[in-house]
């Protein structure tokens, strides 16, 4: 199929982007950032804008820096950038090895880490590493900036906090803190295509060898990216035995709500986020220097 017809609109500052967002009737203008979920379902016409709203040349959403404790990301990086960045590396390892899980090199060329936030898919990486890591999504619209944490912004399937007249502007990372190991399983039918079911970890041990802060964070078990909060309470304040871990795991398969699909079965789902929580439990605390 071909995409409808659609009026063509390229942005030339955020502020004009957001005046032809804000100016649309019917609310339906919509960013085009790398194209690559937009693009198929325009073709496919599972979406039918009036307006597509470039923002390709907004060079300065195109950043990552360092400022302090916090990792700012501008929302047209592209994904391959944010994953062989030497500062997110650096500053949130997580969010290095979970964009290197995301569609193929080609598609990280292009595609960027505000449109695949924005799109909001379940089984996207970037949603759930950046609920894992407490992010903020820095949102733009006609009254000004306003922020709104990770774990509050995905309110559905491909539905966010950004309003029909608004954009993601910034993604902003709190920096992890020393002595944090970090580990992303996934499970996918083939490397490259999405999770059906993905766990991003990360473990703060302390001076004594307890477990200081875990993040653990799902994709691909819900209809949103889910924090996995109990199974991080039964590690924090524990060492990082066999033990807890697996206690943990248990938890953690707790929290998967997904429907039976063509890719696998709910219960199969539930499993996988058990066995792989426990393997990126295991690995988060070698990277913290434990041995379990
Ligand atoms: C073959 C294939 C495999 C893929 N595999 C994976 C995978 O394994 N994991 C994964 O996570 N993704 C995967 N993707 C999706 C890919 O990561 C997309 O790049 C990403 O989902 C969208 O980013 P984009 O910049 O291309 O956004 P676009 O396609 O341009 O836009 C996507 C949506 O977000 C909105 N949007 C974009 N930017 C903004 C903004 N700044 N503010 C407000 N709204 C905005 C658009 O209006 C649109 O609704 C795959 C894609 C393909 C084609």
């Amino acid at each position: 199929m071909k995409p409808a017809s659609v009026e063509y609109h390229k942005a030339t500052s955020i502020a004009d982007a957001v005046d032809v967002l804000s100016s649309t009737e019917d609310e339906d203008a919509k960013v085009l950032a790398g194209g690559q979920s937009l693009v198929p379902m325009l073709s496919m016409r599972l979406a039918r804008p009036s307006v597509l709203v470039d923002i390709n040349g907004l060079t300065d959403l195109d950043y990552i820096r360092r400022d302090g404790d916090w990792l700012s990301i501008g929302a047209l990086t592209r994904s391959r950038a944010v994953e062989k960045s030497a500062a997110v590396r650096d500053a949130a390892p997580l969010l290095s090895e979970a964009m290197g899980f995301v569609g193929h090199a080609t598609i990280r060329n292009r595609g960027t880490i505000g449109g695949s936030v924005a799109h909001a898919d379940p089984a996207a990486e970037a949603p759930a590493v950046l609920c894992a890591l407490d992010a903020e999504l820095v949102i733009t619209g006609p009254a000004g900036a306003r922020t709104v944490g990770a774990n509050d912004f995905f309110h559905g399937f491909l539905t966010t906090a950004v309003g029909p007249d608004e954009m993601l502007t910034e993604i902003r990372v709190p920096v992890l803190p020393a002595g944090t190991g970090c580990a992303v399983e996934e499970l996918a039918r083939r490397h490259g295509d999405f999770a059906m079911v993905a766990v991003f970890a990360a473990v703060t041990v302390g001076d004594d060898g307890r477990c200081t802060d875990a993040r653990l964070a799902l994709a691909g078990t819900n209809p949103t990216p889910v924090r996995a909060r109990e199974a991080e309470a039964v590690l924090v304040g524990s060492g990082l035995t066999a033990e807890t871990i697996a206690q943990a795991a248990q938890a953690a398969a707790g929290v998967t709500n997904s429907a039976n699909d063509i890719h696998a079965p709910a219960e199969y789902r539930r499993d996988m986020a058990s066995v792989l929580t426990r393997r990126a439990l295991r690995r988060a605390a070698s990277d913290a220097n434990v041995v379990v």
